[in-house]
């Protein structure tokens, strides 16, 4: 017999049907056992009638909660007064003929027929693959995965293609500090993971590919902060030929159609979105990511804003970036491009604190969910810029020579963006953390408990990396 998937049940009423998954919850009442199975698609109450219970009593021994189980059984429709219209398939009820146990569940560590945000987090993390079995985490992995394939088609629709760039690459200047791997081949060389895919994006509009977008997996090494996960996921994305304004429409669009589209409950308090310079933003709101709604109460509520018009630079002595070198160092990213109006000021370096960039910022509620900016194209005015940050001419040849050289070998005026998708995510699912959004996130303290990593490696492998172990502090 072919497999019926759950959500499908009710199709086949007065038939016998097939079903696989999960038991989700048992219920033995007097001489009726029920059980509340579950697959992918949902949930399904079934019963053993008593007069089948002495043949199913081998199997039925061992169906306790989260036994895979494969169930044949009749499709009957319940009688009105036990309808129950709040449920799935609470119209219908499985009248199990056949059980059989593919698969024992041990006691489980946490129940997962609940929500398990009330779980020790640690202990779901250390089991985060029956975690994600609860409703909740199914259906924020499933959402998750509805909007990305939104936005892939919604953007080949818009011209784009998708380009995956390294995870082994070069140190590059996000303003966090970088993960890096020692190369075996290389004595004494690293790779670093990525920041950010954003000089490679940029490189792909030096070889015209004029629209690109990823999701991409970003990695920097920060001080666990309760909302900073180790590595992320960014909807990246990069196009050539556009202004300012062209990226913000795109995106602003495309935000707005996530949220028609896939949230419809979900209100949007202003369109087309505010736009609130970064001075009144730190006069109005003292903080770069305004939370600007109108009522803070209204779980449904979804206020953006952008944010722009930033300084270009600032002082180092106010700068946390540990890439600071000189007198001044970027608030943003250092290829972007200052404000036409400000082009003079670079190249003559003047007014430095003056010169605002082409940067814009994405805020949703509060948070800065994107941010990106038009490129500095052209090999004369980025290097201005990284004279002004107080590099050499050997760092900047050294770190910085490829983009130079593809600068001058006919690189189309470019402007991009990237989304925290996770962040994203964890606002349009009303979630408190972003790791509620993440299959296999780490903990706050950026350890994985389920897998144990970060954790040793062996001598011997030390040795091929050419590296020396310090002892770790007791
Ligand atoms: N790469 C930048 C970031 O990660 C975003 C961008 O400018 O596109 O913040």
């Amino acid at each position: 017999m072919e497999r019926t998937y759950i959500e499908d049940a009710g199709a086949h009423v007065g038939e016998t049907i097939l079903c696989k998954g999960w038991i989700d919850v048992r219920r033995d009442q007097g001489k009726l056992v029920f059980f509340d199975f579950r697959d992918m698609t949902g949930y399904i109450q079934g019963v053993i009638l008593p007069n089948r219970a002495a043949e199913m009593a081998e199997a039925v021994k061992d169906a306790r909660a989260e036994t895979v189980v494969e169930v044949v059984g009749i499709i009957n429709k319940r009688p009105e007064r036990n309808v129950q219209t709040d449920k799935q398939n609470g119209d219908i009820e499985f009248e199990i003929t056949g059980l059989t146990i593919l698969n024992k569940a041990e006691v489980l560590p946490f129940e997962v027929n609940t929500d398990t945000k009330e779980i020790n987090e640690e202990t779901r993390l250390k089991h985060r693959y029956l975690d994600l079995r609860s409703a909740r985490m199914q259906r924020n992995m499933r959402k998750r995965d509805q909007v990305q394939k939104f936005i892939r088609d919604y953007l080949h629709d818009e011209k784009f293609i998708e380009v995956e760039t390294p995870i082994l690459t070069k140190s590059t200047p996000e303003g966090a500090r970088d993960y890096v791997v020692p190369s075996r081949l290389y004595p004494g060389n690293f790779y670093a993971l990525p920041q950010s895919p954003q000089q490679y994006k940029q490189l792909l509009m030096t070889a015209g590919i004029e629209r690109y977008f990823q999701f991409a997996k970003c990695m920097r090494d920060e001080d666990g902060r309760g909302d900073r996960q180790p590595e992320f996921t960014q909807l990246d994305m990069e196009m050539s030929f556009v202004d300012r304004e062209a990226v913000m429409q795109l995106n602003e669009k495309l935000l707005i159609a996530i949220v028609q589209q896939l949230f419809p409950h979900k209100r949007i308090q202003q369109m087309p979105f505010p736009r609130i310079s970064y001075k009144d933003a730190m006069e109005q709101y003292d903080n770069d990511r305004p939370d600007i709604r109108e009522d803070k109460n209204d779980a449904d509520l979804l206020a953006f804003c952008w944010v722009v018009d930033f300084p270009f630079f600032e002082s180092t002595s106010k700068s946390d970036n540990p890439d600071a070198q000189g007198e001044w160092t970027y608030t943003h990213n250092p290829f972007s491009r200052p404000i036409e109006e400000h082009m003079e000021s670079l190249m003559n370096k003047e007014n430095v604190g003056d010169i605002l960039t082409t940067q814009y910022d994405i805020c949703l509620n509060g948070f800065e969910i994107g941010g990106g900016s038009i490129r500095n194209h052209s090999f004369e005015a980025l290097s201005k810029v990284f004279e002004l940050l107080g590099h050499s001419i050997e760092t900047i040849e050294s770190d910085f020579g490829h983009m130079l050289q593809a600068f001058k070998v006919g690189t189309p005026p470019h402007g991009g963006i990237a989304w925290g998708f996770d962040r994203l995510m964890m606002l349009l699912l009303d979630e408190a953390n972003i790791r509620e959004v993440m299959a296999f996130p780490k903990t706050g303290e950026g350890r994985d408990p389920m897998m144990n990593a970060p954790s040793t490696i062996s001598d011997k492998q030390v040795e091929e990396l050419h590296i020396v172990v310090k002892k770790p502090k007791q």
